[in-house]
């Protein structure tokens, strides 16, 4: 899969499962252990919670993807910004239901051009991310997967530059 990232800053939530078994799914503890880093960048695999490998980041014209900050929710959104709005967990629960999943089945997830940068101190928080219009992340399946993305609708925090945007996704066929 491609995700690109059509007018820059644009955070692409993301979740995948084994097809075979779901309760087999994105671990992002296990993703970050592995790769010994805490973002996600070109090489990184994201790892299942029985440690399968899942997929593969295989290119990314823009560094340092997110996965320590989970995904935006209605009630984060009201507790930090006192609103109730759209969010990427709703858009999850939706797309999940295709598959017979729920919310028990959402952890923490990938945000794609997303960037949380982390401090010597520990600080860390959403921060203007660095992804241009066109960017782009290719992601390699490396069992059957079970794929679902929320493209991020966060008006109050940078995660989105302030102003969600559309991105533009991408399936080719595994090579034979
Ligand atoms: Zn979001």
């Amino acid at each position: 899969m491609r995700f690109i990232d059509l007018e820059g800053q644009q955070a692409v939530d993301f979740l995948c499962y084994n097809a075979h078994d779901t309760r087999d799914r994105y671990n992002a503890a296990n993703t970050m252990k592995m790769a010994e880093n805490v973002f996600i960048n070109a090489g990184t695999v994201l790892y299942g919670e029985y440690a399968t490998e899942l997929m593969r980041i295989t290119a990314s014209s823009s560094p340092n993807h997110n996965t320590i900050g989970g995904c935006c929710s209605v009630e984060m959104n009201f507790i930090r910004y006192g609103r109730r709005t759209h969010s990427c967990r709703a858009n999850f629960i939706h797309e999940l239901s295709k598959f017979e999943m729920g919310e028990s089945d959402i952890v923490s997830n990938v945000n794609f051009f997303m960037s949380v940068p982390v401090g010597q101190d520990g600080h860390m928080a959403i921060s203007e991310s660095p992804s241009k219009a066109g960017d782009f992340v290719d992601v390699v399946a490396l069992v059957d997967v079970i794929a679902v993305i929320s493209n991020c609708p966060q008006k109050y925090n940078p995660a989105c530059g302030y102003s969600p945007s559309p991105v533009q996704v991408e399936t080719y066929a595994r090579k034979q």
